[in-house]
């Protein structure tokens, strides 16, 4: 163990309500579909915005939302800055605050999808230690906001986000800018420009592409973490155990969560399209599943610092969560009796709520720091591999490479 401050930040934890409820700017978000138990109000949320500091819209010096009254998707040369009619924008509070405004508003889409990105912003940034400027700035120095165009898809592009709507699990339609899932994933994206770098036509490789949609989806799926709502769902879901497969497909079941379903996945590098793919020649499906092998090992890194934090608040016994990586490994998890992990989790939920969100802050500043040192020259999945291990060996020291490297291995991606 290094200083006192590495030690700290090993197990760092931090809740962001509790950061800026005193400064901040409040919103409500739906960190899941309102259609599921226990989600159908929005949870309220304080973001890093000055209260005060945010204009109509909401709109601040980074970013602007505005509502066309009718516009295409951005394509070709269609380009922002925006310049059509738009509908009236949303203004905030009398005390700057933007929670006043009614669920099911074109408002409160508006709303919805500016307090979502600054919240995601609000998090990779705590874990930076900094602002993440925008990679497009030099050309649009804020970012425009279209809560709604008429198309079933979302994007984020030069200078822009968007959304449109989609049908969600149960088979609505529903708009984009209420999706917190989509939006996440899509700044995600924008954060990774910045934070990793913008790749040239020579540097756009598979290998990229594919980390790209991956890291995309860890933002999202950390993102969603910070939502006390959704992690009380989480664990009330698989009762505590992360591990138990079976359980795991419930919570996609229940929560209808993209990540989460696409985070505990098997999959690995040999049931995939080989990563030597020209870029060009890849479908998005195939890019998607190129993906999944990464976001599947950060996933069981992030459950195995979940047992290790069990284990050092003596929630769970070490050779109990010997037990449970015996079964994983031999894949016999639903003939192992686990029943102690959610007695242990019935006894003392908010010890596993601590130990899952410390979980998620590990795995979050521990990815933000691997793609701030990497660029996208020469990338690789192995670099990545071995940049998380560096990382993480500065924080932890040998604590955990010996689990991050078969983590990355059992995928067919080899860190050493
Ligand atoms: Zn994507």
């Amino acid at each position: 163990m290094g200083s006192t401050a590495s030690i700290r930040r090993d197990h760092l934890s931090f809740s962001l309500n509790d950061v800026y409820r005193s400064t901040g700017t409040r919103f409500r978000l739906h960190v899941q579909s309102p259609v599921l138990t226990g989600f159908e109000e929005p949870e309220t949320v304080w973001v890093s915005s000055p209260r005060g500091s945010l204009g109509p819209g909401p709109s601040d010096a980074r970013m602007y939302t505005l509502q066309p009254i009718e516009k295409d998707h951005y394509e070709g040369e269609a380009q922002p800055p925006y310049r059509g009619k738009v509908v009236p924008p949303p203004l905030p509070d009398r005390y700057g605050h933007f929670d006043h405004l009614k669920p099911g508003d074109q408002a409160f889409q508006c709303a919805h999808m500016f307090g979502a990105v600054r919240r995601v912003l609000d998090i990779w940034e705590m874990y930076l230690g900094g602002p993440i400027p925008w990679s497009f700035a030099f050309t649009n120095p804020r970012l425009e906001l279209i809560p709604y165009v008429p198309w079933n898809n979302a994007h984020f592009g030069w200078g822009f986000m968007e959304c449109g709507e989609g049908k969600d699990d149960q088979g609505v339609k529903r708009p984009f800018a209420l999706n917190f899932d989509v939006i996440a994933h899509e700044t995600g994206h924008g954060l990774l420009f910045s934070i990793v770098g913008l790749p040239t036509p020579g540097t756009m490789t598979t290998a990229y592409r594919g980390f790209h949609e991956s890291a995309s989806d860890c933002i999202a799926l950390v993102s969603a973490l910070h939502f006390d709502s959704f992690v009380d769902h989480v664990l009330r879901a698989c009762k505590g155990n992360l591990y138990a497969e079976n359980e795991m497909n419930r919570i996609g079941e229940l929560s209808k969560s993209r990540e989460i379903r696409d985070a505990s996945n098997a999959t690995k590098m040999s049931d995939v399209v080989s990563i030597d793919t020209p870029a060009k020649d890849i479908t998005g499906k195939q890019l998607h599943a190129l993906g999944q092998p990464l976001t599947g090992a950060v996933f069981d890194i992030m459950v195995e610092f979940y047992l290790d934090r069990l284990v050092e608040k003596n929630l769970i016994a070490a050779d109990q969560i010997a037990t449970i990586r015996t079964a994983v490994m031999r894949d016999e998890v639903d003939a192992t009796d686990m029943t102690f992990v959610e007695r242990a989790y019935a006894r003392e939920p908010a010890g596993f709520r601590a130990a899952l969100c410390e979980a998620r802050d590990m795995i979050g500043y521990r990815l933000a720091e691997s793609w701030r040192r990497l660029t996208p020259v020469g990338f690789s999945y192995e670099k990545f591999a071995v940049m998380l291990l560096d990382v993480d060996a500065g924080l932890s020291g040998a604590r955990h490479r010996q689990m991050i490297l078969e983590s990355f291995e059992w995928r067919g991606i080899s860190a050493n």
